[in-house]
């Protein structure tokens, strides 16, 4: 019968009569740019993550750029961020014309090394971006401790413990997201009223009063029928972070064996992905593909080998955590709702696969 990766649809079917209302009055209301609900969503949004205030865009990528650009971050600047990500994080740096300098990742965690950050701090380096990968919080308090400034890449963590308490915080809201939108969407958690000032005009042509242009700025805007859905999604998060990690630590009852992830109970991981890994990831990801059974393996090639940033210079073996990662990286089905049922039909084929792989 298959099981999908992620099912999205089935976090929001039972929203439909809900969503659908809310679409036939912004189709009533006329006002689909800006307006009352892109408002009332980035205060709902800023009260949810405890930070001052948002700023809603387009989607994640932008709100990179415009984070990077409301900071001042351009050509000469370099931007330490890990290479397991994905692209955008590094390329919203390039974007703006900065260097993205890469620093390695701890082994366990997937998430980037205070120690790595610290060997690639120089006098140029402008600003950390961690990223909380597949929803696990980056060690922010290490990070914050070296005093530059800090853009979180949270685009795979809307609800996580203990984040968004930098001076930015970028979030996507792209359908397969933690929080998703029916398309694409994307929002700045600030904690500077001066920057979400500036990030506001970035937004619209860098301008406050649509007459006078101040700044060269963007159009990224998100779209009133997005906000509104996100206002109906956001109240169900908690209810949704609960089952991903409800069905992370059912992955480690149901017997993954040396398979399993790291234990439920660490602070504040929402579990976008549940990520396995294994020296024989591609046999079991084959194992899985013929029993109809969704899957993803990330970030192979990392992005310090990616055709785009060659000009960066690294090469094999700069990165050896990144590295591995990226050949071992397994993530099983997993979203807000995913069945007992569903994780045991995975356990069941990956069992039966390492039972057939030689020891
Ligand atoms: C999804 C994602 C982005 C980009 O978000 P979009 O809304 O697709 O532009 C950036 N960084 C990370 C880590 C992501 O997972």
């Amino acid at each position: 019968m298959g099981i999908p990766h992620v099912d999205v649809k089935a976090q929001y079917a039972p929203l439909m009569d809900q969503l659908k209302a809310a679409f036939a009055d912004t189709l009533e209301s006329g006002r689909f740019i800006f307006g009352p609900e892109v408002e009332a969503f980035e205060r709902e949004a800023a009260a949810y993550l405890g930070c001052a205030e948002t700023v809603s865009c387009a989607n994640g990528t932008d709100a990179l750029v415009l984070a990077m650009d409301a900071l001042d971050i351009g050509p000469g600047d370099e931007v330490i961020c890990p290479a397991f990500t994905f692209y955008a994080t590094a390329e919203a740096i390039a974007r703006r014309g900065a260097t993205p300098v890469f620093a390695d990742i701890d082994p366990v965690s997937l998430n980037i090394d205070p120690a790595e950050v610290a060997r690639k701090i120089t006098a140029n380096t402008k600003a950390i971006m961690p990223v909380h990968l597949f929803g696990r919080p980056a060690p922010l308090a290490e990070i914050q401790a070296f005093g530059l400034p800090v853009i979180e890449d949270s685009a795979q963590a809307f609800g996580a413990a203990g984040i968004a308490t930098s001076v930015v915080s970028t979030f996507s809201f792209f359908p397969t997201k933690n929080l998703f939108a029916l398309g694409d969407g994307g929002l700045i958690g600030v904690n500077d009223p001066a920057v979400a000032e500036r990030l506001r005009m970035l937004r619209f042509h860098g301008s406050r009063a649509k007459k006078t242009f101040e700044y060269v700025g963007y159009n990224s805007r998100l779209d009133a029928v997005q906000a509104s859905m996100l206002r109906i999604f956001l109240p169900h998060l908690p209810t949704w972070n609960t089952q991903r990690r409800e069905a992370a630590g059912r992955y480690a009852e149901l017997g993954l064996g040396d398979l399993v992830e790291l234990p439920v109970d660490e602070a504040g991981h929402v579990y976008h992905m549940y990520c396995v890994r294994s020296s024989e990831r591609d046999q079991l990801a084959a194992a899985l593909g013929a029993a109809g059974i969704g899957f993803a393996v990330y970030y192979d090639p990392p992005l310090h080998l990616q055709p785009a940033l060659a000009y960066l210079g690294y090469k094999p073996g700069d990165l050896p955590v990144t590295e591995q990662a990226a050949l071992e990286n397994l993530c099983l089905p997993m979203w807000g709702g995913i069945s007992e049922a569903q994780q045991a039909e995975v356990v069941d084929v990956l069992r039966k696969a390492s039972a057939l792989l030689p020891t």
